[in-house]
């Protein structure tokens, strides 16, 4: 009997520890670790690299290619991103033809000088923006290989997220700015031109020495390991005059990050904040007549923090920098640049929005190409709440990205979220559909399974896939096991094509007795409906119809009684109950009281008794 309870012991533990590893290898990613020093020239805007890449293949696959990212080749005359830029029917008004006129002290560009892999050299051949590199060896799965790479690359005039001479007037916001091994996954390599917008790579930690004219101020990605070497104790304003010699050298680390970014200017000057059991923020701005909204961000900064870490988790780095640069808001692991001269509601919100890409991109790093909803729109639905909390408190948070949302649906130019970022038609069903219709997949999930289950979901979705790259069925798995909903269809509707939501009350009859309604679906897509009846004696009751293919329903989150109606099955266009009470006491019918499911037309959602 003990034997057996043993021998059957060591079966379960091992038979676990089985399962476990079985479980455990069905996700992976790879691991790159970055060591870079760049000699800068400042008065030729060009820089010398050395760049040290140790490449860990964690797939079950043989790679015998890898490619790299060379972003600054696209600002060239004829790259795909100015013949884009100049054929799309709404160009980017910062690109418009702007790539085309660039002369040739203007343009961005990376030479790679050498290349090796273990010291051996490789074949590699440049095309537009990627690198393609043809491996001396394979890399086997589960092992590891070094390349080295000599690079020449100088910075284009700013035109968009990095160069030099921004409008403002920042000397040097250098984002995308490094030869950058793409990304490899279950789909295969992400070798995307760079046309225009969203990043993708793996994970790794950063190494960074920039060696650069002692005028300058650098702001960047990670810590900065010399602080007292170069004379700049970095915890107070201006530059330290015990720098010597021409050049310093600036050396940061950034530890589990997928990206690197720094900016670069003689007149930063820097103030600190430190968010309670948060990170130390810092700021770096040019001081002037423009910017005077930046003496009351830190404050707001530090309120907006801590609102997000107890609303959508912890913010997993001990340091986060803004810095003002670039051309609008763009985020980056452990910074953002932003423009700067906003008045202070302005200055907030892209501050808001840029840092809460630190949960929803930098630490949750979804494909961007393929999911820019799932950064995006979770940035946007993330911002509507906290800037909600800082200023007005009001509690219609979301009603903007609705409004936002269904005028989308009426340009006629809406294309489904799943469509790569770089290939929607026009730049506005790009954006309106990530930024908006993508802040509503997760705001509607407090209409789909509650708010308490979207909540909990939205923190569990952050803590089971941080410092990985979920994707879309990842992040709605968590959302049904946190529900018991199945939602797998919410995804095929709402990402995976164009049709919208339109339900009616279509008629509504009875007598003495009882009260017969009859709904309407008019959209293409269905959806759980809650219908809310209010009667002349003032009371009020929800109907409620889930459909067949949640195989679930939601908790009622009100005061008031909730019915649960029988399942609505999505191939039925029509519904039909009854209330045990008589049409004359009924006041008002009306679906969706909440205002949370996105119904593009509310005029057929209303009955009033005459
Ligand atoms: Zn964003």
């Amino acid at each position: 009997m003990k034997y057996n309870f043993i021998k059957k012991s060591i079966f379960i533990l091992i038979f676990g520890c089985y399962a476990f590893s079985l479980m455990s290898q069905s996700y992976w990613q790879q691991r790159v670790d970055y060591q870079m020093a760049i000699d800068f020239n400042v008065d030729k805007h060009q820089f010398a690299g050395k760049q040290t890449l140790k490449y860990y293949n964690n797939s079950p696959d043989t790679l015998r290619k890898v490619f790299y990212h060379l972003y600054f080749n696209a600002f060239q005359p004829g790259s795909m991103m100015d013949t884009r830029s100049r054929s799309i029917e709404d160009p980017d008004g910062r690109v418009g033809d702007r790539i085309s006129k660039l002369d040739n002290s203007e343009i961005g560009y990376h030479k790679i000088i050498t290349l090796t892999q273990d010291d051996e050299n490789v074949i590699f051949e440049i095309e537009g923006t990627v690198l393609e590199v043809t491996l001396s060896k394979p890399i086997l799965p589960g092992s590891s290989t070094v390349l080295d790479m000599n690079f020449q690359s100088q910075v284009p005039i700013q035109i968009r997220r990095s160069g030099r001479n921004s409008a403002e007037g920042i000397d040097y916001s250098m984002a995308q700015w490094y030869p950058k091994i793409a990304e490899y996954d279950e789909r295969g390599w992400h070798a995307h031109p760079y046309v225009a917008r969203e990043f993708y790579a793996p994970w790794g930690d950063f190494d960074i020495k920039l060696t650069i004219d002692k005028k300058y101020v650098v702001a960047a990605t990670g810590l900065l390991q010399n602080g007292n070497d170069i004379g700049y104790g970095y915890q107070e304003q201006g530059i330290d005059v015990k720098r010597k010699g021409k050049k310093l050298i600036w050396h940061f680390k950034a530890i589990n990050v997928h990206d690197f970014v720094w900016a670069a200017d003689r007149d930063y000057v820097q103030t600190t904040s430190q968010v309670p059991n948060g990170p130390l923020l810092r700021f770096f701005y040019q001081q002037n007549s423009k910017t005077e909204a930046w003496e009351d961000l830190p404050e707001l900064a530090v309120k907006a923090f801590s609102f997000i870490e107890k609303n959508f988790g912890k913010y997993p780095y001990s340091q986060y920098s803004i810095i003002q640069g670039g051309d609008g808001g763009m985020e980056y692991p452990m910074a953002t640049l932003i423009t700067g001269e906003r008045n202070i509601k302005s200055l907030v919100g892209v501050t808001v929005h840029e840092a809460l890409h630190s949960w929803y991109q930098g630490t949750l790093a979804t494909n961007e190409s393929y999911y820019a909803w799932m950064d995006e729109g979770f940035t946007t639905y993330a911002t509507a709440e906290t800037m909600a909390q800082l200023f007005d408190g009001s509690d219609r948070t979301q009603a903007r990205n609705y409004q936002v949302y269904d005028y989308l649906t009426l340009t006629g130019k809406e294309e489904a979220l799943s469509t790569h970022s770089d290939h929607f038609n026009t730049n506005s069903a790009y954006s309106l559909g990530s930024y908006y219709k993508g802040a509503i997949a997760l705001a509607q999930m407090n209409y789909l399974i509650g708010k308490e289950s979207t909540a909990k979901a939205l923190k569990r979705y952050y803590n089971e896939w941080k410092f990985k790259h979920p994707d879309a069925n990842d992040w709605i798995r968590v959302f049904e096991k946190e529900s018991g909903v199945e939602l797998d269809w919410y995804l095929d509707y709402w990402v995976n094509s164009t049709h919208t939501i339109d339900y009616a009350i279509d008629s509504v009859g009875g007598n003495d007795e009882s009260t017969s309604i009859t709904l309407k679906r008019e959209g293409k897509m269905p959806m759980p409906v809650d219908i809310y009846v209010t009667f002349i004696d003032g009371t009020k009751k929800i109907y409620y119809t889930p459909l067949v293919m949640m195989r679930g329903e939601k908790k009622n989150e009100t005061s008031i009684e909730r019915k649960t109606l029988p399942d609505w099955p999505w191939t039925h266009t029509s519904y039909q109950f009854s209330i045990d009470r008589p049409i004359q006491d009924i006041k008002t019918i009306e679906i969706d009281e909440s205002g949370f499911m996105a119904d593009v037309n509310r005029k057929n959602n209303t009955w009033r008794q005459d």
